[in-house]
């Protein structure tokens, strides 16, 4: 039986992030005003919804690159550069932008507060304090990273990739407007919210299940149907409904199975982003969930998207066994999917005709 912390407020509605100036002012009646962080998505740099802000005097507006998804040095470099700004530890920290811009926030917040370097947190339970006070606000919904206790950062040094996997971890408020991935484009829109399909899916066919976490997943995957199996997924009502999922689907998240181990590999060694990662690597997996198979294979018909098909074709040996390694390292996933004898399943001959398949 595990302790669970979930995020405890959050805005949810069109238009909600308007109501963040009135958030920040609730945080300092009657007291001094310390600094508020800004990181935001570099997405949106020069862009009407970064300019709507309501940054005061001193308050420092980073712009984070999430070209490439979270590194550890890159989150130890923005720590110096707020340091440098803030002499004093800031009142709060807002992050806007897609998971990897969340992750990224989450980890500044607890590395103010708790010292030391990214890399020291890779983990279960190694951080310390509370972070600073955290603002969370998606503008891409289906990582989960807005309501699950993790942010996933690689760390080339180790080549591991890593969260820092802890209740410090989870955000102290949420602002939830669906009016915000009204723009993103309909590919990344697509990858990236079969992600909370997909954590659902790989804990609802795990062996090691809870009953809170199977309603939420359950939930999440009746709202992935409704978005992806019918009209528009992108519609208003679609934004909304998505934006639910992936709360959901964070709030459920952590035992993944077979899609998120192959699809890590898929990152690690094709630099592959992890949301078009997962439908790459679900492509190759139809023996193992054929039910759910059928039905992304509907969901991505149903919305004209194209996924990279033979990846994996021209690989290398070496390459293959880098893929091989980087893959079967989580033991975790693996064993919930598989058993403990998951290796005796996974060998390096089937994970390579696997990889094939994609
Ligand atoms: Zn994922």
């Amino acid at each position: 039986m595990k302790n669970t912390k979930n995020v405890p407020y959050y805005l949810f509605g069109a238009g909600a992030v308007a109501k963040l100036p009135e958030v920040l002012q609730s945080r300092r009646d009657g007291n001094k005003r310390g600094l508020t962080v800004y990181l935001i998505d570099h997405f949106f740099n020069g862009r009407s919804e970064a300019n709507r802000l309501p940054a005061q005097s001193g308050d420092p507006v980073l712009f984070v690159d999430t070209t490439d998804e979270p590194k550890t040095n890159y989150v130890d470099g923005l720590l110096t550069q707020i340091q440098t700004v803030c002499p004093e530890l800031p009142e709060v920290i807002v992050g806007m932008g897609g998971g990897s811009a969340l992750d990224i926030a989450k980890a500044v917040s607890n590395l103010l507060a708790n010292g030391g370097r990214a890399a020291d947190y890779q983990g279960w339970d190694l951080v310390k304090k509370s972070g600073i006070y955290k603002i969370g606000i998606p503008t891409l919904s289906g990582t989960g990273s807005e309501s699950s206790r993790t942010c996933v950062m690689s760390n080339a040094e180790k080549n591991i990739k890593l969260g820092m996997n802890s209740d410090h971890s989870v955000f102290d408020q949420l602002i939830l407007d669906p009016d915000l991935p009204a723009t993103v484009p309909r590919d990344q829109y697509f990858y990236t919210g079969m992600d909370t399909y997909f954590h659902c899916m790989e804990s609802l066919r795990g062996r090691h299940r809870n009953a809170i976490v199977d309603a939420l997943s359950e939930k999440a995957m009746g709202l992935c149907r409704e978005i992806f199996l019918t009209g528009d997924m992108q519609s208003p009502e679609n934004r909304a409904k998505l934006m639910v999922a992936s709360y959901l689907g964070g709030c459920a998240a952590g035992n993944t199975g077979i899609v998120h181990p192959l699809s890590a590999g898929l990152s690690v060694v094709l630099g592959l982003h992890h949301g078009m990662a997962n439908c790459i690597a679900m492509n190759g997996l139809q023996q193992f969930y054929p039910r759910e198979f059928d039905e992304y294979m509907q969901m991505k018909e149903k919305q004209h998207i194209d996924i990279p098909e033979g990846m994996c074709a021209g690989l290398t040996p070496a390459q293959f066994s880098r893929l091989y390694r980087a893959s079967i390292v989580h033991e975790k996933p693996l064993a919930n999917a598989l058993g403990d004898r998951f290796r005796e399943v996974l060998t390096e001959d089937t994970m390579r005709s696997l990889y094939l398949k994609m």
